[in-house]
């Protein structure tokens, strides 16, 4: 670490990961400070975090939404850009030491890959990035020696509990999965439930994209696909066990037997820090275990037919290529649908599993013909609701 403070530029700063990423730097006593933020449209939220964090450069991504916003309000040495381009540009800045890469969906893969690009210490919060092109990021990180690091928490405590082992000794890695808010619904239950029963889950406070992929477990899916590219596993070494209380939070299996397990409350400030700290360990905001009152640890296996997305995830996660970017449009664009009442909850995974068995499959592909499939999948998606 260096003796100055590490800077750190936040993409996403008004997401869920964004705002406890902030609290983070807030507790750090000086040893973290955020010299850039960037956000899409939430420009009043993004000015009342610059006005509190005194950044040297604000971002708002969507152009329109940065022409109407009243920036007013910040100091006149802060920088000020507008455009998704102005991402690009921040990650690569000389005095940014590390980038939290917490923008939602596939939006956020041209910054991380800027910031990797540029050989930064990329705190990766956006598993899209990894889901649609994870050996074309890995090998760029390797080639521009920049560093990724996991902040979404199963595969942070992979990542701690790897340090217990050399990677040849690693038998499998067990991701845990919360079973959202559906874990006990029957399939008739199933059928009915509303935008309101999913976006409200029983562990995680999350944003609304990625609270309903863990309702359809399509969150776990993409997490096994995360998880292939970002420790080189094999997809059979990756299996998901269900754990309601959310309290471990991953575990690996090493080849003589030992488990080794992350424990934590269900709350994103660690993983962050971790991530932030670069796998140094300092006191921080993060809530504690408390061991003095019982403590129930229940693990389970998934109900793959009640949640078919676990299935479709660890195909596509097998298939490599261009599976995973065509899954996880098809799922953006189909969550979206949801969203807006269109779309039942029970076909999301179907409309899903329907677009990618469609698709031109390509072993290896490009980054460009990653975002020419991004497009084509939201397209066919749209397209088999229709039919
Ligand atoms: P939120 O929906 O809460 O926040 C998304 C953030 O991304 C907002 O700051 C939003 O800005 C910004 N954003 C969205 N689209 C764009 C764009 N096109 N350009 C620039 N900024 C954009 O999401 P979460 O914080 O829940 O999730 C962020 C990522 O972290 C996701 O990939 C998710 O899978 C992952 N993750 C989240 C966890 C969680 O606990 N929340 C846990 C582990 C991983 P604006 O507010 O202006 O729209």
């Amino acid at each position: 670490m260096p003796n100055r403070p590490t800077n750190v530029a936040v993409l996403g700063s008004t997401g869920s990961i964004g705002r406890s990423t902030i609290e983070v730097i807030a507790a750090s006593g000086g040893a973290l400070r955020a010299v850039a933020l960037a956000a899409r449209s939430n420009c009043e939220l993004l000015m009342e975090q610059a006005g509190r964090v005194r950044p040297r450069l604000v971002a708002v991504a969507d152009a329109e939404a940065a022409a109407k916003a009243d920036w007013s309000s910040l100091p006149p040495e802060v920088e000020r850009l507008a455009g998704a381009e102005a991402l690009e540009r921040i990650v690569a800045e000389a005095d940014v030491d590390v980038v939290v890469a917490a923008i939602v969906g596939s939006a956020g893969l041209r910054s991380t890959w800027a910031a990797l690009a540029a050989g930064k210490t990329v705190a990766l919060a956006n598993k899209e990035t990894l889901v649609m092109a994870g050996p074309l990021v890995t090998r760029l990180a390797a080639e521009t020696g920049a560093t990724l690091l996991p902040v979404d928490s199963e595969h942070s405590a992979i990542y701690q509990a790897l340090q217990a082992g050399r990677p040849e000794e690693v038998r499998r890695v067990v991701l845990t999965a919360s079973g959202g808010p559906f874990l006990r619904h029957t399939p008739e239950q199933l059928a009915c439930v509303t935008v309101e029963d999913a976006l409200r889950h029983p562990t995680w406070n999350m944003g609304p994209k990625t609270t309903v992929d863990s309702a359809t477990m399509m969150n776990k899916a993409l997490e096994i696909i995360e998880a292939r590219w970002l420790f080189n596993l094999a997809p059979q070494q990756i299996e998901v066990v269900v754990h309601p209380q959310s309290i471990v939070h991953s575990l690996v299996e090493f080849v003589d037997g030992s488990v080794i397990a992350q424990l934590s409350p269900p709350d994103m400030k660690l993983p962050i820090q971790y991530a932030l700290y670069r796998g140094e360990r300092r006191a921080g905001p993060a809530p504690r275990l408390d061991l003095t009152r019982m403590l129930q640890l229940n693990l389970e296996p998934p109900d793959e037919e009640r949640f078919p997305a676990l299935g479709l995830g660890r195909e596509a996660a097998a298939a490599g290529g261009t599976a995973g970017a065509v899954l996880n449009a098809a799922n953006e664009a189909a969550v979206g649908q949801f969203l807006a009442g269109k779309l039942p909850f029970t076909q999301i995974v179907p409309v899903c599993r329907a677009v990618v068995e469609r698709h031109p499959f390509d072993p290896h592909p490009t980054l460009a013909r990653l975002f020419e499939l991004d497009r084509w999948a939201r397209e066919e998606t749209l397209q088999c609701l229709n039919c």
